[in-house]
């Protein structure tokens, strides 16, 4: 399985840069730090605004990426 982790660092400095970017509100400030809940989508947007580069996105499962893209053709037409 292909999921999506967001995860933020020691570098934040809680400028609400990401926070206000997020279109499903995952983000919240905790302490001056932003905390990513579970309703995060992994769309990344808020890893290219954060001016300290403190929000990381990783993928988790990408050996599997072939066997994913298999499955979606076999449902969908492609063209
Ligand atoms: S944009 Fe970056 S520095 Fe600013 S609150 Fe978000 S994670 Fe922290
Ligand atoms: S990855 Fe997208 S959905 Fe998740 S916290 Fe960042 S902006 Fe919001």
């Amino acid at each position: 399985m292909l999921g999506v982790r967001i995860t933020v660092g020691d570098a934040c400095i809680g400028c609400d840069t990401c926070q206000n970017i997020c279109f499903v509100k995952a983000i919240t400030l905790i302490d001056k730090k932003a905390v990513i809940s579970d309703s995060c989508l992994g769309c990344g947007r808020c890893v290219s605004v954060c001016p300290q580069k403190a929000i990381k996105i990783s993928v988790e499962g990408i050996a599997n990426l072939d066997e994913s893209v298999d499955r979606i053709k076999s449902l969908v037409d492609v063209t």
